[in-house]
This record gives structure tokens, C-alpha cells and sequence, in this order.
């Protein structure tokens, strides 16, 4: 009799242990850039723990995705990828490699944010990758314009609901929070931008037709010939004349790219260079999604001015 009530008290403490860990077990979640991320701990806050796989200091297109991310990944109750096969060369075998059937594609675990509500921009007549087209599908840099981030973090609410029910009023309240904060945020974004309405600009790949149109400036070139191609004298002495002829006033370059090129041409036309970090957490001053553009914003507005 003795060994029974000790048993059953056994059991009623591995019964608490089990129940506490699943009570503040926190959701673990992977994603594969850090404003995705950033979104992802906006909605989530204290019940998720977020592991982005890109550095913000690397180009998204070409990821150096180290094989720990395998562990993160077998671990993970959601995997976010921004889609339109931006991760297409470093994604696919860590999730293969996971074992997780949560986030396979096609599972609840795994959310591709591109697929639902957001306008994709630069969608090609034809699929021709020979000349290195890394934008397939459209153009997948769609997180620089804050009303997709909306969008994303709205998608990402959803699927927290789905995934955890019981706190589902809790991402609500936050999405809430946030698409309010942003919203008021976008305001003072557009009416700084507004004395630069229709500014020309060059950047170096098409990172940024998103953010131009939200912010109406004018792209009239990229230093690549085609996304992912690297500039060659072919394309830079045709870009030259066009640039001097358009009176472009800046070079917009993500702060992973060589700055020779950009040097170089603006030497020649007498545009300036900007360097700008296109994810979350690049610079202290960028942690999050909103302060990224705070400082977008502000560089391209201090480039123009001086
Ligand atoms: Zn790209």
C-alpha cells in the first residue's frame, strides 16, 4: 500500500513537471531573414523563441546556411521563408535534412509568406533563368515597403492561431499593437520622403522597386545588367551616358556589396552613394523592423540633402 501512494505521488510529480514545461514551453521558430523574424517576434513576443538562418550582412540570395541550422530546424514548430524562391538555393536541403514533419512545405508549420496578399512586383512573360535570373517568379524584396510587412505579420498572426489556439488573442492584440505603431510610423516615412517625389536613383540589384514605389522614387537602372549577374564594362558604359543624361542623384547599394563599381560610376556621373542594410538587426540601429526603415529613411534623406 505504502509503494502505491508513493507511486501515485511519483506520478503526480511527473504529471506537474509535464505540465509546467508545456505551459511555458515557448514556440520555437525559425526564419530565414531577420525581418521575417523580427515580424515573427512582434506577434509572438514572449512565447516565441526566433532563430533567423541569413545573416543581415549577407545578400538573401546567397545564404551561407551552416548545417547547425539542420537542429534549429528539427526543432522548430514553424519555419518562415519569404518565398518567390528567394531562398531556393540554401533552403531546400536544411529543411530535407530536418526531419520535422511540422515544417515541410504544405504543413501548418511552414508558412511562405509571399503566397497570400502581397502584390508582387517585376513578374517575368517568361521563365528564362540562362542568363542567372535570380527573380523568377516576380520580385521577392518585398519586406522594404512596410504595407507588406503588414501583410506578413498579419499572415504570421494567422498561423500562431492555428499552431497555438489557447494564445491566439494574444498575437491578436499584438498584431494590433504593431500594424498601428507602423501605420503611424509609414506617415512620417512618406511625408519626409515627400520633398523627394520623383528623385532618379540607380541601385546595384533590384533590391528596392518595393520601396521606391511606396516612397515614389524613380528607378531608372541597376549597376547588374540582370539580377544576380555582376556588372560588367559592357553594361556600366551604356548605364554611364543614361544616368548623366536622367541627372540620377543617387546610387542605392546594400551593405554587402563591393563598393569599387559604385565608386566608379558615381565618379562618372556625379550621383552619390548610398549604403543602405536591407534587414533587421545589420546595424544597433536597425533591431528592429520599424527602426530598419527609421534609417533607411533618414540616409537617403541625408544623401539628398548634402
Ligand atoms: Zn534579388
Amino acid at each position: 500500500m505504502k509503494m502505491k501512494i508513493k507511486s501515485f505521488v511519483y506520478l503526480c510529480f511527473l504529471f506537474a513537471i509535464g505540465w509546467t514545461s508545456v505551459a511555458y514551453a515557448k514556440l520555437n521558430i525559425v526564419a530565414t531573414t531577420s525581418e521575417l523574424g523580427a515580424l515573427a517576434k512582434e506577434i509572438g513576443r514572449d512565447n516565441v523563441e526566433v532563430i533567423n538562418i541569413a545573416k543581415p550582412t549577407e545578400d538573401p540570395h546567397f545564404v551561407d546556411a551552416k548545417p547547425s541550422f539542420i537542429v534549429k530546424l528539427n526543432k522548430a514548430d514553424m519555419l518562415i521563408e519569404g518565398g518567390l524562391q528567394l531562398e531556393i538555393g540554401w533552403l531546400p536541403p536544411l529543411v530535407a535534412s530536418a526531419r520535422n514533419q511540422k515544417i515541410l512545405p504544405g504543413n501548418h508549420g511552414h508558412l511562405i509568406v509571399a503566397s497570400t496578399g502581397i502584390q508582387v512586383l517585376e513578374v517575368p512573360t517568361s521563365l528564362d533563368r540562362a542568363m542567372g535570373d535570380v527573380h523568377p517568379f516576380g520580385n521577392p524584396h518585398f519586406m522594404l515597403d512596410p504595407l507588406n510587412g503588414e501583410i506578413v505579420a498579419s499572415h504570421i498572426c494567422d498561423r500562431l492561431c492555428q499552431i497555438d489556439l489557447a494564445n491566439c488573442d494574444y498575437y491578436k492584440e499584438n498584431l494590433k499593437i504593431f500594424t498601428k505603431r507602423l501605420d503611424q510610423k509609414l506617415s512620417e516615412w512618406q511625408k519626409a520622403m515627400e520633398p523627394f517625389r520623383g528623385t532618379k536613383v540607380v541601385t546595384y540589384h533590384k533590391t528596392f522597386p518595393y520601396f521606391a514605389e511606396r516612397f515614389n522614387l524613380d528607378v531608372v537602372g541597376e549597376l547588374e545588367p540582370k539580377p544576380g549577374i555582376p556588372p560588367s564594362p559592357t553594361h556600366i558604359n551604356t548605364l554611364v551616358p543614361m544616368m548623366k543624361n536622367k541627372g540620377v542623384k543617387l546610387i542605392i547599394i546594400e551593405e554587402f556589396r563591393e563598393r569599387k563599381i559604385p565608386e566608379f560610376v558615381a565618379a562618372q556621373t556625379g550621383a552619390k552613394v548610398v549604403i543602405i542594410p536591407i534587414m533587421v538587426g545589420g546595424l544597433k540601429e536597425t533591431n528592429d523592423y520599424i527602426a530598419l526603415f527609421d534609417y533607411i529613411v533618414k540616409q537617403i534623406i541625408s544623401a539628398l540633402k548634402s
